[in-house]
Protein backbone atom coordinates (compact mmCIF):
# COMPACT_ATOMS: atom_id res chain seq x y z
CA UNK A 1 0.00 0.00 0.00
CA UNK A 2 1.42 3.44 -0.66
CA UNK A 3 -0.05 5.87 1.62
CA UNK A 4 1.37 9.22 0.11
CA UNK A 5 -0.15 8.04 -2.79
CA UNK A 6 -3.37 7.67 -1.08
CA UNK A 7 -3.21 10.49 0.33
CA UNK A 8 -2.22 12.82 -2.55
CA UNK A 9 -5.02 11.43 -4.21
CA UNK A 10 -7.68 11.98 -0.68
CA UNK A 11 -6.12 15.56 -0.94
CA UNK A 12 -6.89 15.47 -4.94
CA UNK A 13 -10.78 14.99 -4.46
CA UNK A 14 -10.75 17.55 -1.04
CA UNK A 15 -9.57 20.37 -3.61
CA UNK A 16 -11.81 19.47 -5.96
CA UNK A 17 -14.56 19.28 -3.51
CA UNK A 18 -13.68 22.73 -1.96
CA UNK A 19 -13.84 24.40 -5.46
CA UNK A 20 -17.27 22.46 -5.87
CA UNK A 21 -18.62 24.05 -2.67
CA UNK A 22 -16.87 27.42 -3.38
CA UNK A 23 -19.01 27.51 -6.95
CA UNK A 24 -22.00 26.32 -5.17
CA UNK A 25 -22.11 29.34 -3.26
CA UNK A 26 -21.11 31.80 -5.84
CA UNK A 27 -23.95 30.45 -8.14
CA UNK A 28 -26.61 30.34 -4.95
CA UNK A 29 -25.29 34.15 -3.80
CA UNK A 30 -25.75 35.29 -8.15
CA UNK A 31 -29.43 33.55 -7.74
CA UNK A 32 -30.32 35.10 -4.11
CA UNK A 33 -29.38 38.98 -5.66
CA UNK A 34 -31.82 40.98 -6.98
CA UNK A 35 -30.09 42.82 -9.73
CA UNK A 36 -32.99 44.74 -10.94
CA UNK A 37 -33.54 46.48 -6.98
CA UNK A 38 -32.19 49.61 -8.40
CA UNK A 39 -34.65 49.88 -11.65
CA UNK A 40 -37.74 48.59 -9.46
CA UNK A 41 -36.91 51.70 -7.11
CA UNK A 42 -36.30 54.14 -9.94
CA UNK A 43 -39.60 53.22 -10.94
CA UNK A 44 -41.50 53.75 -7.63
CA UNK A 45 -39.81 56.80 -7.66
CA UNK A 46 -41.36 57.85 -11.14
CA UNK A 47 -44.37 56.66 -9.87
CA UNK A 48 -44.79 58.73 -6.67
CA UNK A 49 -43.06 61.86 -7.99
CA UNK A 50 -46.40 61.99 -11.13
CA UNK A 51 -48.43 61.35 -8.02
CA UNK A 52 -47.06 64.15 -6.39
CA UNK A 53 -47.66 66.61 -10.24
CA UNK A 54 -50.77 65.12 -10.57
CA UNK A 55 -51.99 66.08 -7.04
CA UNK A 56 -50.53 69.69 -7.54
CA UNK A 57 -52.18 69.90 -11.14
CA UNK A 58 -55.86 68.80 -9.39
CA UNK A 59 -55.19 71.72 -6.63
CA UNK A 60 -53.99 73.90 -9.37
CA UNK A 61 -57.08 73.62 -11.55
CA UNK A 62 -59.07 73.92 -9.23
CA UNK A 63 -57.35 77.33 -8.07
CA UNK A 64 -57.80 78.54 -11.45
CA UNK A 65 -61.37 77.08 -12.24
CA UNK A 66 -62.45 79.05 -8.82
CA UNK A 67 -61.57 82.23 -10.65
CA UNK A 68 -62.77 81.06 -13.75
CA UNK A 69 -66.40 80.76 -12.22
CA UNK A 70 -66.30 84.03 -10.26
CA UNK A 71 -65.38 85.84 -13.86
CA UNK A 72 -68.14 84.28 -15.60
CA UNK A 73 -70.66 85.37 -12.70
CA UNK A 74 -68.95 89.07 -13.12
CA UNK A 75 -69.43 88.89 -17.25
CA UNK A 76 -72.75 87.56 -16.92
CA UNK A 77 -73.71 90.77 -14.81
CA UNK A 78 -72.33 92.81 -17.38
CA UNK A 79 -73.60 91.54 -20.23
CA UNK A 80 -76.72 90.81 -18.72
CA UNK A 81 -78.15 94.44 -19.17
CA UNK A 82 -79.30 94.80 -15.63
CA UNK A 83 -75.99 97.04 -14.96
CA UNK A 84 -76.64 100.24 -16.73
CA UNK A 85 -74.10 102.57 -14.79
CA UNK A 86 -71.52 103.58 -16.50
CA UNK A 87 -68.89 103.94 -12.56
CA UNK A 88 -70.58 100.41 -12.20
CA UNK A 89 -70.02 98.63 -15.50
CA UNK A 90 -66.42 99.98 -15.56
CA UNK A 91 -65.96 98.56 -11.80
CA UNK A 92 -67.48 95.11 -13.08
CA UNK A 93 -64.60 95.38 -15.85
CA UNK A 94 -61.90 96.50 -13.62
CA UNK A 95 -63.03 93.20 -11.03
CA UNK A 96 -62.73 91.06 -14.20
CA UNK A 97 -59.55 91.87 -15.18
CA UNK A 98 -58.04 91.69 -11.58
CA UNK A 99 -59.75 88.36 -11.69
CA UNK A 100 -58.05 87.05 -15.00
CA UNK A 101 -54.42 88.68 -13.45
CA UNK A 102 -55.17 86.56 -10.54
CA UNK A 103 -55.79 83.25 -12.61
CA UNK A 104 -53.19 83.17 -15.10
CA UNK A 105 -50.65 82.12 -12.71
CA UNK A 106 -52.92 79.05 -12.23
CA UNK A 107 -53.34 78.44 -15.41
CA UNK A 108 -49.27 78.93 -16.06
CA UNK A 109 -48.83 76.48 -13.34
CA UNK A 110 -51.11 73.99 -14.80
CA UNK A 111 -49.73 73.78 -18.29
CA UNK A 112 -46.39 73.40 -16.58
CA UNK A 113 -47.83 70.53 -14.44
CA UNK A 114 -49.21 68.63 -17.56
CA UNK A 115 -45.88 69.30 -19.34
CA UNK A 116 -44.21 67.34 -16.15
CA UNK A 117 -46.83 64.82 -16.19
CA UNK A 118 -46.47 63.77 -19.82
CA UNK A 119 -42.23 63.66 -18.99
CA UNK A 120 -42.81 61.60 -16.19
CA UNK A 121 -45.34 59.26 -17.78
CA UNK A 122 -43.00 59.02 -20.84
CA UNK A 123 -40.21 58.19 -18.44
CA UNK A 124 -42.12 55.37 -16.42
CA UNK A 125 -42.99 53.84 -19.69
CA UNK A 126 -39.38 53.70 -20.85
CA UNK A 127 -38.03 52.40 -17.60
CA UNK A 128 -40.65 49.53 -17.50
CA UNK A 129 -39.82 48.34 -21.27
CA UNK A 130 -36.25 48.60 -20.09
CA UNK A 131 -37.02 46.69 -16.79
CA UNK A 132 -39.16 43.92 -18.82
CA UNK A 133 -36.01 43.50 -21.45
CA UNK A 134 -33.87 42.79 -18.02
CA UNK A 135 -36.24 40.87 -16.89
CA UNK A 136 -36.34 38.43 -19.52
CA UNK A 137 -32.43 38.40 -19.46
CA UNK A 138 -32.07 37.55 -15.84
CA UNK A 139 -34.68 34.76 -15.94
CA UNK A 140 -32.66 33.16 -18.75
CA UNK A 141 -29.53 34.04 -16.75
CA UNK A 142 -31.46 31.92 -13.86
CA UNK A 143 -31.93 28.72 -15.46
CA UNK A 144 -28.87 28.63 -16.87
CA UNK A 145 -27.50 29.09 -13.30
CA UNK A 146 -30.08 26.63 -11.68
CA UNK A 147 -28.43 24.26 -14.72
CA UNK A 148 -24.99 25.32 -13.54
CA UNK A 149 -26.09 24.89 -9.77
CA UNK A 150 -27.61 21.26 -10.29
CA UNK A 151 -24.15 19.68 -12.35
CA UNK A 152 -22.55 21.15 -9.72
CA UNK A 153 -24.14 19.15 -6.88
CA UNK A 154 -24.21 15.84 -8.51
CA UNK A 155 -20.43 16.37 -9.05
CA UNK A 156 -20.10 17.10 -5.44
CA UNK A 157 -22.14 14.20 -4.63
CA UNK A 158 -19.85 12.06 -7.03
CA UNK A 159 -16.63 13.71 -5.14
CA UNK A 160 -18.32 12.70 -1.83
CA UNK A 161 -19.00 9.10 -2.79
CA UNK A 162 -15.59 8.43 -4.32
CA UNK A 163 -13.77 10.22 -1.01
CA UNK A 164 -15.69 7.52 0.93
CA UNK A 165 -14.45 5.10 -1.05
CA UNK A 166 -10.75 5.79 -1.23
CA UNK A 167 -11.00 6.60 3.22
CA UNK A 168 -11.57 3.43 3.37
CA UNK A 169 -8.40 2.38 2.00
CA UNK A 170 -6.57 4.63 3.99
CA UNK A 171 -5.02 3.82 7.57
CA UNK A 172 -7.19 5.94 10.01
CA UNK A 173 -3.90 7.07 11.43
CA UNK A 174 -2.96 8.63 8.13
CA UNK A 175 -6.07 10.04 7.28
CA UNK A 176 -5.81 11.64 11.36
CA UNK A 177 -2.69 12.91 10.56
CA UNK A 178 -3.34 14.13 6.70
CA UNK A 179 -6.19 16.33 8.90
CA UNK A 180 -3.81 17.60 11.14
CA UNK A 181 -1.53 18.63 8.56
CA UNK A 182 -4.14 19.98 6.26
CA UNK A 183 -5.14 22.26 9.15
CA UNK A 184 -1.74 23.21 9.85
CA UNK A 185 -0.37 23.98 6.25
CA UNK A 186 -3.41 24.19 3.86
CA UNK A 187 -2.25 21.07 2.10
CA UNK A 188 -1.13 18.38 3.55
CA UNK A 189 0.32 16.32 0.53
CA UNK A 190 3.54 17.67 -1.09
CA UNK A 191 4.67 16.12 -4.44
CA UNK A 192 8.33 15.96 -4.91
CA UNK A 193 9.89 17.05 -8.34
CA UNK A 194 13.40 16.96 -9.15
CA UNK A 195 14.42 16.25 -5.55
CA UNK A 196 12.06 19.29 -4.56
CA UNK A 197 9.59 19.53 -2.28
CA UNK A 198 6.98 21.34 -4.28
CA UNK A 199 5.29 22.42 -0.60
CA UNK A 200 7.90 24.26 0.40
CA UNK A 201 11.06 24.76 -2.12
CA UNK A 202 13.40 22.87 0.18
CA UNK A 203 15.77 20.05 -1.66
CA UNK A 204 14.91 16.80 -0.34
CA UNK A 205 17.75 14.29 0.17
CA UNK A 206 18.10 10.86 -1.45
CA UNK A 207 17.66 9.28 2.05
CA UNK A 208 14.19 10.96 2.69
CA UNK A 209 13.72 10.01 -1.48
CA UNK A 210 14.45 6.73 -1.00
CA UNK A 211 12.17 6.22 2.10
CA UNK A 212 9.38 8.43 0.90
CA UNK A 213 9.23 5.80 -2.49
CA UNK A 214 9.39 2.73 -0.14
CA UNK A 215 5.35 3.91 0.41
CA UNK A 216 5.63 5.18 3.66
CA UNK A 217 4.42 8.62 4.62
CA UNK A 218 7.78 10.34 5.37
CA UNK A 219 7.68 14.04 6.14
CA UNK A 220 9.31 17.42 4.49
CA UNK A 221 12.05 18.41 7.09
CA UNK A 222 11.33 21.35 6.33
CA UNK A 223 7.12 22.35 6.16
CA UNK A 224 6.60 18.55 7.52
CA UNK A 225 4.09 17.89 4.51
CA UNK A 226 3.84 14.02 3.63
CA UNK A 227 6.21 13.93 0.21
CA UNK A 228 4.58 12.14 -2.40
CA UNK A 229 6.39 10.84 -5.31
CA UNK A 230 5.44 9.70 -8.39
ZN1 LIG B 1 8.43 20.93 2.26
Amino acid sequence: MNIPRLLYQLQEIDLAIEAAQAGIAAVKADLAADPLAAERRAIAGLKAKLDTLRHELRETSAEADDFSVRIMNHEEQLYSGRVTSPKELTALQKDIDLLKGHRAPYEEKALELMDAIETTENAIDTAEITLQRHKEALETNRQKLEKQLKKLGDELAGLESRRAALLAEIPPSAVTEYEWIKKQRGCAVAKVEQSICRGCGIAVTTAWMHRARSGEPVHCPSCNRILYLE
